[in-house]
């Protein structure tokens, strides 16, 4: 099949971009801005509504660039104020942004790609495998849809919904870029979680963005961790660990490691002894303690010894903080992320 050159979408064009494309046709440099704040700041799609805009352009945008956005396909709020949304992607699949209100914080958990090709044993999403990859724009537009539409307050942005965004690197870093120059969001509240992808990591640590960094661990010992993450049998843990001391030190800052306790999995003092050697200098790490929550299916169960295992850590001297994740009543919790009603 030949492939039709295709129009780009209304949200892929750079502010220069605008621009060159605007005098192109005839039209003042002043209604590149206009468009933009359209697009980012209300994430409108239908050039029909631009109403400050003459409509002979409009027309041009209608026939020049695709205007899809994203389509909702459902909203649900949880008892705790959580809010999940499963869209029609502009550029095919469907996917899940989660809203988290929670202590003055408004946080947007984005997905980053359709499905999840790492298959994580205990993950809802895993179980999907991958559909395709998001493009830069999709991403970034989860969160200039809840705030521009909806329109929701954001404070802080996770990478923590479905896929693994180091493994869709180029359109991460264009969906940081977009987040802190088109929607206005500090870097540093910008928080990239990853399974540990050491060469991205180490690229990551020198972006001008100063993001934050996840990493999932789950276990500090090998062959568990293996069981656990089968992407993880082709990435040793020491490479992931020197990576992770190498954005320590270039960032001057601490890492978070994700660690969801599973009952009689990864829950015993042992494993707390070997997560506590991994977590010793010169790595700066503070462990978040993630209570599991249930995948219809799966057989994990969370752990009943979530207290003890906090108090190993702490006695240790390590920092670690246990997090209830919210939104479980509706399946809009860490892992949760299937794209089913619950
Ligand atoms: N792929 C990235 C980001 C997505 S998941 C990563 O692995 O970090 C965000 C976090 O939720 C990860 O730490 C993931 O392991 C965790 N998680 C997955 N399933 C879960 C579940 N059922 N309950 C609690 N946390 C879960």
């Amino acid at each position: 099949m030949v492939r039709v050159t295709e129009r780009p979408a209304l949200w892929e064009l750079s502010p220069t971009q605008w621009e060159a494309w605007l005098k192109a046709q005839g039209q003042p440099p002043y209604r590149a801005r206009q468009i933009e704040s359209w697009l980012w700041g209300r994430a409108l799609s239908d050039p029909r509504q631009m109403s400050n805009l003459p409509a002979s352009l409009r027309s041009l945008l209608e026939e020049n660039f695709r205007t899809q956005g994203l389509k909702l396909l459902h909203r649900h709020t949880s008892r705790d104020g959580t809010q999940k949304f499963l869209w029609q992607m502009p550029e095919g699949g469907t996917t899940e942004t989660v809203w988290i209100p929670h202590r003055g914080r408004h946080t947007v958990c984005v997905s980053s790609q359709v499905g999840c090709s790492l298959n994580c044993r205990f993950c809802a999403t895993g179980q999907l495998g991958l559909e395709r990859q998001l493009k830069g724009y999709e991403i970034a537009l989860q969160v200039a849809t809840l705030k521009g539409a909806y329109p929701l307050p954001v404070s802080h942005v996770v990478f923590m919904g479905m896929g693994e965004p180091l493994l869709n690197y180029s359109a991460l870093i264009e969906a940081i870029e977009l987040l802190t120059t088109r929607i206005g969001l500090s870097a540093r509240r910008l928080t990239v979680s990853t399974v540990g992808v050491p060469k991205a990591i180490r690229r990551l640590a020198e972006l001008p963005q100063r993001i934050e960094l996840a990493f999932s661990l789950h276990s500090a010992l090998s062959e568990k961790r293996r069981e656990l993450i089968p992407l993880a049998a082709h990435i040793p843990l020491d490479d992931i660990r020197e990576a992770l001391i190498y954005f320590c030190q270039q960032r001057r800052e601490w890492v978070t490691l994700e660690y969801v306790l599973l009952d009689g999995i990864n829950d015993s003092p042992e494993d707390a002894e070997a997560l506590r050697d991994f977590v010793a200098p010169p790595l700066l790490a503070k462990v978040n303690l993630i209570v599991y929550n249930p995948v219809p299916g799966l057989p994990f169960r969370p752990s009943q010894r979530i207290e003890a295992f906090q108090q190993q850590l702490l006695r240790r001297g390590l920092l670690a903080t246990v997090r209830q994740s919210r939104g479980a009543d509706i399946a809009a919790g860490c892992g949760q992320l299937a794209r089913q009603k619950p």
